[in-house]
């Protein structure tokens, strides 16, 4: 072990949370003469299956100075303006939680406030006719926002669906670029200090064995190194998100991608629909208390849009975290270190955020208590957040009838999210919790869109007169829709940008 300073960090596993932390910390911490080795077993394979984002992934892509267009060809990515939920609020309905802003503020009161006033005097635009993304999504468009766009073009926010795989390897190829070397093995054992431990090395298959000074624990569900050597408990979450398996599998496209994932609620749980430039993505997200793999993935194959092109891949999971996330020298990243399921899109934006963190708490010695309980305190606050908003999905539904949704809409929910919940409902008020990842838009959409919206508004959108609004409102709908009928299809905009001379 080396005097007290970091030199050789060890990552444990290349799947999608591997590569991403050895191209961040390569790249960023490389020039101070870190050494990166990542260890990965291609036997045991990866999950493989996280394909949908959000916004924040732009800025890991920039910060390591990947190219966007590059990046998409790559990975046979197509853009993703939002999320369309199905079926969520009661059967038949649907809503839209787009990226990016909703109207435009008025005399510096929210737009929301006006946009409930005018509901509540008979006005029957719903919240997706006053935001870009839905409007544009809705009708294929795609552009990216520059910043001589405007305004309204830059209201807009994005992410991609991507290929799993393609991604990791894309990631591989620049982390190697970077300086990080990759040991092809199987991990045995993990060797522990005997008196601290603290990890000292990992034990591979041929008697190889590599040390390190912090350990990056990515092996997955397994948690090779935080659960099984450090004995890191898991805090379950399944009281509250009870979907502990999925089934998923690859179908042919059909037509053109659209620029949107798609979320339908079923009778156990939900389905989601992910549009790649190659294929479709579809997977069946349910709870084994309420149905059985076997008629999970009869009801998917049932509901592909095109033929099957892959074998289904059943997959389980617990939902909650590890009560350290980072534990003596080794920091869980991905789903060692917990599991929300993929209902909007926050996984890699967790990875994301782990490094993000480990970064900035960089330790420079092999103890570090302070930056670990740091550490372990602002990743559980990012888990409890998204948790939260995942729940409002389950519990603000009308949906009854079915034991899965009869269970969720009456389970009790974190204080937390039932004080949310009752500041939306009164009066459209919410307020973020520190660092908090999803804000008004978000909670807003998902509430309105599943009848837990707004009741009441705030008298200081009072001001303005019932005329002025109602104009006010219609001309926001107006540049709306004229700005996304300007707009190209998404699939020409990924053909002019992101294809290499001789793609088809
Ligand atoms: P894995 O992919 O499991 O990688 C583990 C790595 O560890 C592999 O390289 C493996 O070989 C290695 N390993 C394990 N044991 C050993 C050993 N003994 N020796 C050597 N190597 C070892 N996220 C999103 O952001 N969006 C989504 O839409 C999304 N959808 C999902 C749907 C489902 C059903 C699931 C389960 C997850 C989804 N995710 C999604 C999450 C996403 O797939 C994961 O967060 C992401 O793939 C990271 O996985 P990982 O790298 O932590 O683990």
């Amino acid at each position: 072990m080396s005097e007290g300073s970091i030199k050789r960090v060890v990552i444990a596993g290349g799947g999608t949370a591997g590569w991403m932390t050895a191209a961040a910390l390569s790249k960023i911490m490389g020039p101070a003469g870190i050494k990166v080795t990542l260890i990965e077993s291609e036997a045991i394979g990866t999950v493989g299956v996280g394909e949908a984002t959000i916004p924040a992934i732009m800025k890991f892509n920039a910060q390591l100075g990947i190219d966007e267009h590059e990046f998409v060809r790559a990975t046979q990515a197509t853009y993703k303006l939002g999320i369309e939920f199905k079926n969520w609020g009661d059967l038949g309905e649907s809503y839209f939680h787009p990226f990016g802003r909703i109207g435009f503020d008025l005399d510096g009161i929210d737009f929301h406030q006006f946009w409930s006033r005018l509901k509540q005097e008979g006005g029957e635009h719903g919240l997706g006719d006053y935001s870009l993304n839905t409007v544009a999504a809705y009708a294929g468009k795609f552009v990216r926002p520059e910043p001589d766009h405007g305004q309204v073009i830059n209201q807009m926010g994005y992410a991609f669906h991507f290929d799993a795989s393609l991604y990791a390897a894309f990631l591989r190829a620049f982390a190697e670029g970077e300086g990080t070397t990759r040991i092809e093995g199987r991990i045995e054992h993990v060797e522990q200090d005997a008196q601290s431990g603290l990890l000292t090395a990992l034990k591979l298959d041929h008697d190889r064995e590599i040390e390190g000074d912090l350990f990056i624990d990515c092996t997955g569900f397994r948690g090779l190194l935080i659960g099984q050597a450090l004995g890191s408990q898991y805090v379950d979450w399944s009281h509250w998100l009870p979907c502990n398996r999925a089934v998923a599998v690859a179908c042919e496209k059909q037509g053109d991608p659209v620029p949107y994932t798609r979320s339908t609620a079923r009778d156990a749980g939900w389905q989601w629909r992910i549009p790649l430039q190659h294929r479709t993505g579809n997977g069946y997200v349910y709870c084994d208390k309420f149905l059985s793999a076997e008629d999970a993935e009869e009801a998917l194959l049932g509901s592909l849009d095109g033929a099957p092109v892959s074998s289904p891949n059943h997959l389980r999971f617990q939902t909650g975290h590890r009560d350290q996330f980072w534990a003596g020298n080794c920091v869980a990243i991905g789903l060692s270190s917990g599991f929300l399921e993929p209902l909007e899109s926050t996984s890699i934006h967790l990875i994301q955020m782990g490094i993000a963190k480990l970064i900035a708490l960089f330790p420079d010695a092999i103890e570090a208590p302070i930056e670990r309980a740091e550490y372990n305190r602002l990743m559980t606050d990012d888990f409890t957040h998204v948790r939260d908003f995942l729940i409002l999905h389950y519990k603000a539904t009308r949906r009854s009838g079915a034991p899965f949704w009869d269970y969720v809409r009456t389970m009790s929910i974190p204080d937390t999210l039932q004080q949310k919940m009752d500041l939306l409902r009164s009066r459209g008020r919410f307020f973020k919790y520190d660092a908090e990842l999803f804000d008004l838009t978000s909670w807003l959409v998902v509430a309105e869109g599943q009848g837990w919206g707004p009741q009441g508004y705030s008298p200081a959108a009072s001001r303005i007169t019932s005329a002025n609004l109602t104009q006010s409102l219609a001309n926001m709908r107006d540049v709306y829709a004229r700005t996304a009928k300007a707009m190209p299809e998404h699939q020409a905009y990924i053909d002019r940008f992101c294809k290499a001379a001789g793609d088809k």
